[in-house]
Formats: structure tokens, sequence, C-alpha cells
């Protein structure tokens, strides 16, 4: 969704919660002054998280731009003391390059994820959150803790989050409102 028409969208949905970020999909269509509206809406307490931001190398836009509008989103996210929600496509390396150089206190949430354990584990260990939803490695959600796991739907509004819930409870062998509580540590609000 465009950035202005985000506010009247929030507006209208006042018992919803948000996330806001500028998508690299959507880099070689922003310019810098996207950012001041951007962070107008991050001081906005509807708005829990910032992201999807990111990489994917499949973007229109150059890796630089889309590091530039990343590392704008990491500042802001700090500033607002709000979580990064992370779109990154065979992007790995160089996003845990850039949490070892920002150090971050805020939590950096890779959405989406289906890679292998060995690549969860990598991820684990430099300190970031890993987002199962519908379609996922059980081998990666087993050995991820619970206090670095959440769960999306994504774009699947057919699927129900409660669904996705369920199958993750199953794998981490613990029941729904262990994941629920976990969820809040993260300070996101997911149901
Ligand atoms: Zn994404």
């Amino acid at each position: 969704m465009p950035l202005n028409e985000v506010e009247s969208f929030s507006k209208s949905h006042p018992d919803t919660f948000f996330s806001t970020g500028i998508h690299p999909w959507e880099v070689h269509n922003a310019d810098p002054s996207a950012l001041d509206i951007f962070e107008k809406l991050l001081a906005n307490d509807k708005f829990k998280a910032i992201g999807e931001c990111g990489f994917d190398r499949n973007a229109k836009a150059s890796f630089k731009e889309q590091g530039y509008f990343f590392e704008r989103q990491v500042l802001l996210s700090e500033k607002y003391e709000k979580p990064v929600i992370i779109h990154c496509v065979a992007s790995f390396n160089e996003i845990i390059l850039l949490r070892k150089r920002y150090n971050p206190t805020q939590n950096w949430i890779l959405h989406g994820f289906r890679g292998k354990p060995e690549m969860a584990s990598q991820l684990l260990k430099h300190g970031f959150a890993l987002s199962y939803g519908n379609k996922h490695n059980p081998a990666s959600v087993e050995i991820t803790p619970i206090d670095q796991l959440c769960i999306e739907t994504d774009m699947h509004n057919d699927i129900q989050i409660e669904t996705i819930y369920r199958a993750i409870a199953t794998l981490k062998n613990c029941n729904i409102d262990e994941l629920n509580a976990a969820c809040r540590l993260l300070k996101l609000y997911v149901c």
C-alpha cells in the first residue's frame, strides 16, 4: 500500500495494529523524502513494527539503493524502539554483516523463513528472530527457540493464523499460549 494511503487506512481500522516499511520491491519508486512521511507514521503508536524492508536480488532497485533505504529504516527502528521485519531473498550474508555492524537493540525478524536448519542456526546465533508461515522447513522450526520465533500468514488471507500456530506448536511440542507469550516478548502482536 502506498505510504500516503497507510495513515487513512489505519484511521479507518481503529482496533488494528500495523507494520509499515519501504519494501525492496518499491525502493525504485521511493525517494529520500518518502522517509519523512514514513517517520511520521512510525511516531504513531498504532504502528508496532517497521517492515517489510530489506533486500531482494530480484527487485528493480540496485542493491546499493536497497541498502540505503534499509539502513535508514534500521536507524528509525532504534529511534522509535520498534522491531524490524525483514524481507530477505538470497541476501543472508549481507543482512548478517549489517546486523553485526549496527548491533541493534531492536529485534530483527526474518519473515517467511523457509531455509534449512543450517541457515536457521547461523541466523539464530547472530540474534535474528525467524518468522514462519504456512510453508516452512519443519527441521528449522524445531531448532528455533520460541523467544526467537514468530508466526505469520503473510499475504495468504485464505489461511487462518490459528492453523499455522497449531502446526508450529505441534513441531515445538508446546501449546499455543506459550507461542503467544513468546511473540509478545518480541513486542509483536500477531493475533
Ligand atoms: Zn516479503
